[in-house]
């Protein structure tokens, strides 16, 4: 199978900032090998599945205008001029002050996701081939969002984070959960609006983060900033918050959240907040599949997880068990990723099965917990059952329904698609109980 991480020599160089230039750990771009030979990529960046630019005069975003009019792919206005590859077909050579520097980032990014997700997919068919052979990423200045839609990739600015301006084509959280729209698209196609109700849209975005989480744990220097700051420990809920809170990935931090279906009871408004506890759910999954395998290959003792049965012991015995963390981690910091990455492979397939599962069923967060338990079974023989069930049962997912739209605000953008960079709201880091205590 092929491995991202390894520069093989065979691909074609960019320089990408797995998560955004102005935090500490990536002020400099990694050099990263896209798995398509060199000299196969024109000016644009572009290939047969998409292409990049940088529109000049371009005023709005696609979608629907003001005046109810659809809005499409391609541009036929200028562009910045698009950069080339070197003589040898790589794009490295491209400096991240250069103006043509955003396309290839952009396109480089979106291009990663789509390796890494092909990986688990097979190969992806956009839900707009009818109509359009490519993707069309396009770097648009002064618009404060982002979106994925029907042909389209748009990235605008992020106007207001921190007091400074930054491109959301530089920030690959962003840009992986659009992709993820997209990959959810190509499987269900579009959705009947009868069946567009909360849990699907909910669905819909808890997908995006999914998809993004596990393409931007595809990056060694990510997995190995989490857990150095957490030495491994994420099952722990103190060591959770923290987690939330140190995390530079947007899709962990959000991930990482202790929101129940009880929260929607009464109904919901937002598609994102709704998306929480289906989200939480799957990153409960892939975090008891990390330490199943700590434990399994001897990194950490078996009693680890015991008290993990029982939360009064479990804070009892806080110390403690942050300590045998930090020395099984400082052991063997190798094994801690190797573990993790394959845990994340372990999620990534069970998601890729439900994307194949889904189409011809409603969308609902109770039918994706049977169906993902179904699907553990069949990949993983029942090893990771009682994970599977316990994240769905804490979440009340199958037993709490979502009640109705309270406040009937349209969609932040075209079909459902969009979010911006945003930092979250408090509710990821919020440092309270994740998980009940396991049954005995
Ligand atoms: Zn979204």
């Amino acid at each position: 199978m092929l491995d991202l991480r390894e520069t093989t020599g065979r691909g074609t160089r960019f320089r990408l900032f797995p998560q955004p230039f102005f935090l500490e750990s990536y002020r400099e771009p990694l050099v990263v090998e896209l798995p398509v030979p060199p000299g196969s990529l024109a000016p644009g960046p572009a290939d047969a599945r998409m292409y990049a630019i940088r529109p000049l005069g371009k005023r709005i975003p696609y979608g629907f205008t003001e005046t109810g009019a659809l809005y499409l792919p391609p541009w036929q206005g200028p562009i910045v001029p698009p950069p080339a590859p070197d003589p040898q077909g790589h794009f490295d050579w491209i400096p991240p002050g250069d103006p043509r520097f955003l396309p290839a980032h952009a396109f480089a990014c979106a291009r990663f996701v789509l390796a890494v997700w092909e990986r688990f997919l097979g190969p992806v068919r956009w839900h707009f081939a009818d109509v359009y052979p490519r993707l069309e990423i396009v770097c648009l200045d002064g618009w404060d969002n982002g979106q994925g839609g029907f042909g389209f990739l748009e990235l605008g600015e992020n106007i207001r984070w921190r007091g400074r301006v930054h491109s959301f084509a530089l920030n690959f959280d962003t840009i992986a959960h659009e992709m993820g729209h997209l990959l959810v698209f190509a499987h269900l196609g579009l959705p009947d609006p009868a069946g567009l109700d909360g849990e699907y849209r909910g669905f819909h975005e808890a997908m995006a983060d999914l998809i993004a989480l596990v393409a931007v744990a595809h990056f060694d220097v990510v997995l190995d900033e989490v857990l150095e700051k957490t030495r491994g420990n994420l099952y722990v809920t103190n060591e959770l918050g923290r987690f939330a809170e140190l995390s530079a990935s947007e899709q962990i931090r959000i991930a990482s959240n202790s929101v129940t279906m009880a929260e929607f009871a009464v109904g919901w408004s937002d598609e994102h907040d709704l998306a929480l506890p289906l989200l939480g759910a799957f990153f409960d999954i892939l975090v008891e599949i990390f330490q199943t395998l700590l434990v399994e290959r001897g990194h950490l003792p078996p009693a680890i997880i015991a008290f993990a049965d029982n939360v009064e012991r479990m804070q009892a015995f806080q110390h403690p068990i942050d300590e045998i963390h930090e020395k099984a981690y400082a052991r063997d910091p190798a094994g801690f990723r190797q573990a993790l990455a394959d845990a994340r492979d372990i999620l990534a397939r069970y998601l890729a099965a439900l994307l194949r599962s889904l189409p011809g069923g409603p969308i609902s967060y109770a039918r994706i917990a049977l169906l993902t338990a179904g699907i553990e079974r069949r990949i993983t023989g029942g090893r990771f059952a009682r994970a599977v069930e316990e994240s769905f049962a804490w979440r009340q997912i199958g037993r709490v329904r979502v009640g109705p739209l309270l406040t009937d605000l349209p969609s932040r953008s075209h079909i459902g698609s969009s979010r911006t960079a945003a930092p979250p709201s408090g509710r990821a880091g919020r440092a309270c109980r994740r998980r009940s205590p396991r049954r005995a």
